[in-house]
């Protein structure tokens, strides 16, 4: 049989492999390999869950009570808070909203997976800028490659999956070498987790307003354990974030997302132990590889960086024989989330073994 005709796509998208996700774990495995949070929804919250909107009717499609809710929290406008399924939804929206055919998108690199993609479902070209040797973004190299062409750059802290923060004071000189009608975006996905002095905090140091080009981008995804729902928010300009609004998918936001996401922030105190937990669990996690000698570099969200290079995929491999499921980076290295209690010492016996 003759191969059929296939409708002609745009080359650049046909070149890339679809995305595949690292693959689930078997019953006695630890999946460590997509940052997520080890802990079962909290009770209140599967309630929530329990009574949302029956399943016929579609959500509000301004998902108006997470938002307002949001800005009750951090005391800014319902219209300076934009919510979608998910934050990388929001990086497309307003990549898709900012970068066309001829524009540039600046990121670090490496950085998080899905930049790559960004510009070029756009039409527009990525200009990655290699991290420093110790792991953090090179902020005057992201500054020095802006030109007449960028539309956007985005700004991973932590950096996944490296780890580092960027500061406060370093965002802040960073801002003054950027064009003001450049979008900023800020990707504090893994905020909660930070306990680096001086890290920047773009909600709470409302950069937003005295830079209104900065979006601020946050997650429901990590410290708040909602993955599997799909809802992330933005805090920025309302003008800015109408952008958003405009390129968003009608209806994404589901209202079970919305209920459990309220729920979340109602239970925000108790959310925010179970992430000291997973701190402390980091902190065992980086001390015991360094002990191995390890170069680990700073761990501020829920995943340590193992710097494994040309020996990655082999390690990779020497985890999932132990049953522990890693995000392995070519060449690179390794991203471990820090997850259950007993996958600690599993991680460090298997990491010790390769030295
Ligand atoms: C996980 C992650 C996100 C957000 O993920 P969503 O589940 O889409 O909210 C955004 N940025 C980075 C760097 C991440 O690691």
């Amino acid at each position: 049989m003759s191969e059929p005709i296939l409708p002609r796509i745009r080359p650049e998208i046909a070149a890339l492999p679809p995305y595949r996700q690292g693959r689930q774990a078997g019953a006695d495995a630890f999946k460590l390999s997509s940052n997520e949070n080890p802990f079962d929804p909290l009770p209140q919250v599967a309630e929530a869950l329990a009574r949302t909107t029956p399943v016929n009717r579609y959500p509000d499609a301004t998902a108006g009570a997470l938002r307002a809710r949001i800005a009750e929290r951090y005391g800014v406008e319902t219209d300076a808070v934009h919510v979608a399924s998910g934050s990388v939804a929001i990086l497309y929206q307003l990549v898709q909203a900012a970068a066309s055919a001829g524009d540039e998108v600046v990121y670090a690199w490496r950085s998080f997976e899905a930049y790559p993609g960004l510009p070029l479902v756009a039409g527009a070209t990525g200009v990655p800028v290699p991290l420093l040797p110790d792991a953090r973004h090179d902020l005057d190299a992201m500054a020095a490659a802006i030109t007449d062409r960028t539309r956007v750059v985005i700004v991973c802290t932590p950096n996944n999956p490296t780890g580092p923060i960027v500061t406060g004071a370093e965002f802040a000189a960073f801002l003054e070498k950027v064009p003001a009608d450049v979008l900023v975006l800020l990707d504090e996905a893994y905020a909660e987790f930070v306990t680096a002095d001086g890290a920047v905090d773009g909600i709470a140091e409302r950069i937003f307003e005295a830079h209104p080009n900065v979006v601020v981008l946050r997650t429901f995804s990590k410290a708040f354990g909602l993955a599997g729902l799909r809802v992330g928010y933005a805090i920025g300009h309302p003008r800015v974030l109408d952008a958003a609004r405009t390129t968003a998918i009608p209806l994404s936001v589901t209202s079970a997302a919305e209920v459990a996401a309220i729920a979340s922030l109602d239970a925000e105190a108790e959310l925010r132990e179970r992430v000291a937990v997973v701190v402390e669990r980091r902190t065992a996690l980086r001390d015991g590889l360094r002990a191995q000698s390890w170069d680990v570099p700073d761990a501020q969200g829920n995943f340590i960086w193992l710097p494994t290079g040309a020996g990655t995929m082999d390690a990779a491999a020497a985890f999932d024989a132990a049953g522990v499921i890693v995000r392995p980076f070519d060449g690179d290295g390794i991203r471990i989330s820090v997850g259950e209690e007993e996958s600690i010492a599993r991680v460090l016996d298997v990491a010790a073994s390769l030295r």
